[in-house]
């Protein structure tokens, strides 16, 4: 019969054993982590709420674990007698902020009357100023050889030549950076999870209102099936003048490659039948196009066509994201800066490569004052042979295709 029972779920688990163990507190102090938040497992919580009288919930954001504890205790008093809570709602923990083990502590400390000395604040900013002057400076960016960074360079690219401050509403993903410099800054509203289309289509409506301005959506494909299907179907039924662009990278990339219902296998690895975007987006009456990011030109005569038509149009852009095991550590293309044509600083360039473009495989050679490739960063991915204005980078297929 613990003094007192913590009940807590995934990463606080960790903070409160080592919040335990550093005050020494093992035998007084019993743990339930539940595996599951909701619905709350109700006979394995009311057998350990008999054992003690004492209850502190440890859990991230909202009370939520508490709130439906302290509801399953109030519905078995009769049986477990009356309890003491401290959690978040007492102010045992705080209602705001991540938690951390320090915290965990301190709650610990005041309910067992342990002392303890929690790390003082100064000491606290001295620890994080040195950390952070020892942190290397990284930019949030795509990574080397992403298909999201080709596609928002000929998003940025079709926008400049349509010339009518068209723009773009973002959806979640990692190519949500596309309201960054990385993604040339081509995403002008990002909401929530499903929110890019279904914003662009109210958008795609003010031309009743004299708006002139091309509306595009981006999403990803996993996005597409969990939630554009609702906005797309409200797009099409409501006549909206819009573009979607489903950047395809064959993968819930993002969380790290779990499978999504396009793909041929479900989520146990069993063969499954995939759901084709196209199909899907053609049955709904949308006119659709399929396209390959790495091929520039191509892709930006395409989203200029498109904007140019009425309705709602969907161009997939489909190239496997740069980190899929089909493509890790294979390179499709050995690159190379050629120095004589590089012109770097200079007029008509301006480092466009590394300035703007801004592929982690491309680096500036301050010494030499000429871009050169990363051997070790660069994917080969071969995209930034198109964009040179000198044509100074080269490429080759490399031999292990
Ligand atoms: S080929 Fe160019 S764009 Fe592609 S990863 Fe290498 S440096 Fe980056
Ligand atoms: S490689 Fe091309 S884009 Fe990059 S600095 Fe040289 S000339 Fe400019």
């Amino acid at each position: 019969k613990p003094e007192l029972l913590i009940i807590t779920s995934s990463v606080c688990t960790l903070y409160t054993r080592e919040a335990i163990h550093l005050l020494g507190a093992e035998k007084r102090v019993g743990v339930l982590k539940l595996g599951t938040t909701w619905p709350l497992p109700p006979k394995l919580v009311k057998k350990h709420l008999s054992l003690t009288d004492k209850i502190l919930i440890v859990e991230e954001v909202v009370p939520f674990i508490e709130e439906t504890v302290k509801i399953l205790a109030a519905e078995e008093v009769r049986e477990i007698g009356i309890k003491t809570f401290y959690g978040k709602n007492d102010g045992t923990l705080p209602m705001t902020g991540e938690l951390n083990p320090d915290l965990v502590i301190s709650a610990l400390s005041k309910i067992l009357n342990i002392p303890y000395q929690t790390m003082a604040p100064e000491f606290e900013k001295k620890l994080e100023a040195v950390t952070a002057s020892l942190s290397p400076n990284r930019e949030l960016t795509f990574c080397p050889g992403c298909p999201h960074r080709a596609s928002f360079w000929s998003i940025h690219e079709a926008l400049q030549m349509d010339n009518r401050k068209g723009f773009v509403c973002g959806d979640i993903g990692c190519y949500g950076m596309g309201m960054f410099p990385c993604g040339f800054n081509v995403i002008k509203i990002l909401h929530a999870m499903g929110s890019g289309l279904g914003l662009a289509s109210g958008f795609g409506k003010l031309n009743a209102f004299g708006m002139d301005q091309p509306v595009l959506a981006v999403c990803g494909d996993s996005t597409f099936y969990h939630a554009v299907l609702p906005p797309l179907v409200n797009a099409i039924h409501h006549r909206a003048n819009v573009t979607l662009i489903v950047l395809d990278n064959s993968g819930t990339a993002m969380t790290g490659f779990q499978p999504h219902p396009g793909l041929p296998v479900n989520a146990m690895g069993e063969e499954s039948p995939g759901v084709d975007i196209a199909g899907v987006c053609r049955a709904m009456g949308a006119k659709v196009e399929i396209g390959d990011p790495f091929a520039q030109t191509e892709t930006r005569k395409s989203i200029n066509r498109l904007m140019e038509e009425e309705g709602v149009k969907v161009l997939i852009l489909r190239q496997s994201c740069a980190l899929s095991p089909e493509k890790k550590n294979k390179k499709k293309f050995e690159m190379r800066v050629e120095p004589s044509k590089c012109l770097g600083d200079e007029c008509s360039c301006n480092r466009l490569c590394t300035r703007i473009f801004r592929c982690p495989g491309l680096v500036w050679d301050k010494e030499q004052k000429k871009s050169r490739i990363d051997e070790v960063l660069c994917a080969g991915c071969g995209f930034c042979a198109l964009i040179c204005p000198a044509g100074a980078i080269g490429r080759e297929e490399a031999v292990n295709q």
